[in-house]
């Protein structure tokens, strides 16, 4: 049995920023994660998202997690649009007041997070699955069992539940509400040893489904494909998907095959958890909200509600102010519900309906965006981040210190 002051359960991009800045601002955190180091830093079914809002990038760079990102990741100053059989190019600084995004890999984004948190000197258990969460006269506790097979507690002032998507500790809050939308499609990725289509990221509308084009480095690249969400990946061979990809860009450029590192198949779904806390159990990340690929969102959010709960806890234990950790839940759907705006929005926006009806509508403004400067900035602001464009003055704060 020990003690800490903040147990973190899962080691992704939430629960290791949260650590990682906790740590440096002197306060003692434990993160339990399921997974070896090993799987999470090497495994092609952690591959994931690559694409970092100003913000995240900023935020990386000032808690100094950046130096192999602003080496090796790719700034991207816009992005394409594909539909009707031409090109259309939304230039991000014009739009945002000289924003721009970073194109660098989620598993990337971990593995300069576990480095530098273990080279600091924090702790990372991994192999230790949270079990249960259980309050007594002593604060929380965290009941863990580890590869061994023995289980453990570990004991809190405050736990956090960054355990994504299938979250187990969710159901840890009393009354929680989840506020969930399927869509009827799934995207069929692959990551493959090939050059990109383009030197930026092109969304392409196509009768047959949509598909993006985007990359991880000038030599390998990263594609997705609507298909249905009864769709096998047994029945699309390697020739198939580069077939499709083709055609549904239209003619307005190539992708030229390249051997497969991946393949994988992702339902579409929207998700919001309300509450996001109980007492102080509190949740970061895909355990509080999940969004359709589409908007490039997933990460950005999981960094944004660390940053935040940080702030709160350090208003917590430097102040002794409870007023931030009681709005956690307040101030992080505000920036989740915006994201899942957009979400929602890039994914009826682009993808093929059956509904000709629908079909019509998504069109229309579609051709309505390519010629909008005023839709374009909606498009742009969101994509490189509202909430850095100084009207939620969210980033603007810079790193708890
Ligand atoms: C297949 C897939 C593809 C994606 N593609 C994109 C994309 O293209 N673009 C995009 O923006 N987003 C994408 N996302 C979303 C993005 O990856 C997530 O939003 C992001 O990982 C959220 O980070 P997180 O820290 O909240 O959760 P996660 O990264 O999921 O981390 C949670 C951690 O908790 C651990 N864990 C779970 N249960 C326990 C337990 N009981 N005890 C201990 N540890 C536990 C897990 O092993 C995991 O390491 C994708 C997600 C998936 C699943």
């Amino acid at each position: 049995m020990t003690r800490v002051q903040v147990g973190i359960v899962g080691a992704g991009p939430a629960g290791l920023l949260l650590a990682y800045l906790l740590r440096r601002a002197g306060v003692a955190a434990v993160v339990l994660e399921a997974r070896s180091r090993a799987y999470l830093e090497q495994s092609p079914h952690r591959i994931r998202a690559g694409v970092l809002e100003w913000g995240s990038k900023e935020i990386l760079r000032q808690a100094g997690l950046g130096e192999r990102m602003l080496a090796q990741g790719l700034e991207h100053r816009g992005v394409y649009l594909a539909f009707d059989g031409a090109l259309h190019r939304l230039d991000f600084p014009t739009l945002t007041e000289g924003r721009s995004i970073w194109v660098y890999g989620q598993q990337f984004v971990v593995q300069d997070m576990i480095r530098k948190h273990l080279e600091e000197g924090g702790e990372i258990r991994f192999e230790h699955e949270v079990v249960g969460l259980e309050a007594d006269a002593e604060g929380l506790a965290l009941v863990y069992r580890s590869a061994e097979g023995a289980t453990g507690r570990l004991i809190c002032d405050f736990a956090v539940g960054a355990d994504g998507s299938h979250s187990g500790l969710r159901s840890q809050i009393p009354g929680v509400r989840v506020h969930q939308k399927h869509y009827p499609y799934a995207w069929l990725g692959i990551l493959a040893e090939a050059p990109p289509a383009a030197e930026e990221l092109i969304y392409a509308s196509h009768p047959r489904g949509f598909a993006l084009f985007s990359m991880r480095s000038p030599t390998r690249s990263r594609n997705y494909l609507q298909v249905g969400v009864e769709e096998r990946l047994e029945d699309w061979p390697e020739e198939r998907i580069w077939a499709e990809l083709n055609l549904r860009l239209g003619g307005v450029a190539r992708v030229e095959p390249g051997p497969l590192l991946e393949k994988s198949l992702t339902p579409l779904r929207s998700l919001v958890v309300e509450p996001m806390q109980h007492g102080r159990f509190f949740l970061a990340g895909d355990a509080a909200h999940v969004v359709p690929p589409t908007g490039a969102k997933g990460m950005n959010l999981a960094l944004c509600d660390a940053v935040l709960l940080c702030r709160a806890l350090l208003a917590y234990y430097r102040r002794g102010e409870e007023g931030p950790l009681l709005r956690y839940t307040q101030d992080a759907l505000r920036h989740v519900w915006q994201a899942e705006l957009f979400s929602y929005f890039m994914t009826t926006l682009l993808h093929t309906p059956d509904d000709p009806f629908e079909n019509g509508l998504r069109l229309a403004q579609l051709r309505h965006l390519a010629e909008s400067p005023h839709l374009q900035r909606f498009l742009a602001e969101n994509y490189v981040g509202l909430y850095t464009s100084g009207r939620y003055a969210f980033w603007e704060e810079g790193v708890p210190a």
